[in-house]
């Protein structure tokens, strides 16, 4: 059990303290109610965004957006600027934060965005002086969703402090920061974790999430308490945004037990390894595609934009082609069409192994030739292994009239001759399913008989 006065409560908090040493939330263990393992935890990610307080309740990165944005309008009510409504949001924005945003009873403004793919400082510059008197916040997202780190991140933020908004950052992509750099330490005032995406379960694993707050010290007192639990939260907490005290308690043991296990070492190897496994890829596709955004050292953060648009013009092939044509080659295909249409947007992170990223790379090569016959005329356009793709063992064992050989079709490179993975239906017609609802019910005949 936890001593309540000590702050290394056992063993795995042991192996944190050398690197993370004077774990400020250690008081927080006073609060009986926590958990001990969620005591931890609050610490830990305190250690690790720089962040005065946590707030574990939001269940996913847009709810902790939603609490961020409450938080800050609490703060501003708290001082009597009601009317502070504005939120800038950069182009390049993930839709939950509009969203959020406009839940949280605020009006968007957009902010342009440079051909790098960074915020265009003049353009936030300018709409920051507009909006001075009504500005409550900016959101931003860093390294940004363009994959590149904002060079001017520090800034951006002392401009929107200028004008009297506070920074929510969407952290999202601490992947990219964790052991490296603390969203405190450059600017932002309250920022959400997607604990499903950094801490541990992969991205893009599916499965519930949990999206936790951190704020500055002059946002602690308003963070959510509970109408049932005592003791949750800022002494002049918002209202509870989930039913739970604290959270996901299914999902929170794992993040507990991840940073417990990798250490503060480990984490920040793991940053580093996520940012050169992008670079990797990034590196090694640049001569068969167009890396959309990079920064000041032609380097991207810990995801990379593939451009595929050309490739329409070119070859009438679309990116949902080349995502089809993965599946063939064993792969299930990367971010599609976000956060530019048309394009594929890779993040390894630090788990896949060089062999791995190298099996990746080695297909969306041999993509780009198959692409290229489209292109020199030597395979029709419509009918081709792109068009067709994913090919099935219907397909297979069918009648075969098509201009390909089955080889091609279902092994084209010999790993997929070792580990194949075989999809079980063909292409089905992208979101027309989604756009055409059909009523699959029976008619109140069916129930005379
Ligand atoms: C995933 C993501 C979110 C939303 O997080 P959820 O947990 O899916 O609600 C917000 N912003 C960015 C940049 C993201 O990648």
């Amino acid at each position: 059990m936890h001593d309540e006065t000590e702050c290394d409560g056992g063993d795995a908090t042991d192996h944190l303290a050398g690197v993370w040493p004077d774990s400020s939330l250690c008081p927080r263990r006073a609060n009986q109610r926590l958990p001990a393992a969620l005591a931890d935890l609050e610490a830990w990610l305190a250690e690790i965004t720089g962040f005065a307080g946590i707030s574990l309740q939001p269940n996913a990165g847009a709810q902790g957006e939603y609490t961020g944005l409450l938080v800050i309008r609490e703060y501003h009510r708290q001082r009597g600027d009601h009317h502070r409504q504005v939120c800038l949001i950069p182009q390049s924005a993930h839709g939950t934060n509009p969203a959020s945003a406009v839940m949280a009873g605020m009006t968007v403004v957009a902010i342009a965005c440079d051909k790098a793919g960074n915020i265009d400082v003049a353009d936030l510059q300018a709409k920051a002086e507009q909006h001075r008197d009504n500005l409550a916040a900016l959101m931003v997202t860093y390294p940004s969703t363009h994959g590149v780190f904002e060079a001017e991140i520090i800034t951006i933020c002392d401009i929107v402090h200028t004008n009297g908004g506070q920074v929510y950052m969407d952290g999202a992509n601490m992947n990219a920061q964790v052991g490296l750099c603390r969203p405190a330490d450059f600017g932002a005032d309250v920022c959400h974790l997607n604990l499903h995406k950094t801490f541990c379960i992969p991205h893009g694993g599916g499965g519930p999430g949990v999206g936790p707050i951190g704020v500055k010290a002059h946002l602690v007192p308003y963070l959510p308490g509970h109408s049932l639990v005592a003791g949750v939260g800022g002494h002049q907490g918002i209202g509870a945004v989930t039913s739970a005290p604290w959270g996901s308690a299914s999902i929170l043991p794992i993040s507990w037990m991840y940073i417990a296990m990798m250490g503060g070492k480990g984490l920040t190897r793991a940053t580093e390894i996520a940012i050169l496994n992008a670079n990797y890829i990034a590196h090694r596709l640049a001569g068969h595609y167009d890396i959309l955004y990079t920064g000041q050292n032609g380097r991207v953060a810990h995801e990379c934009i593939l451009d595929l648009r050309p490739f329409k013009k070119s070859a009438d092939i679309g990116v949902e082609d080349v995502a089809k044509r993965l599946i063939d080659y064993g792969f299930h295909p990367p971010t599609m069409s976000w956060p530019v249409a048309g394009t594929l947007m890779v993040e390894p992170t630090e788990s896949e192994s060089n062999v791995e990223l190298d099996r990746f790379c080695e297909a969306m090569i041999a993509i780009r030739e198959e692409i290229r016959a489209i292109e020199m005329g030597r395979v029709d356009r419509d009918n081709n292994l792109l068009k067709n793709a994913p090919h099935t063992p219907v397909d297979l064992v069918s009648d075969w009239n098509r201009p390909y050989s089955r080889e091609q079709a279902v092994f084209p490179t010999s790993y997929t001759r070792l580990a194949k993975f075989w999809p079980a239906v063909n292409r089905i017609d992208q979101a027309f399913g989604d756009r055409n609802l059909v009523c699959s019910c029976v008619g109140m005949e069916a129930y005379q008989a």
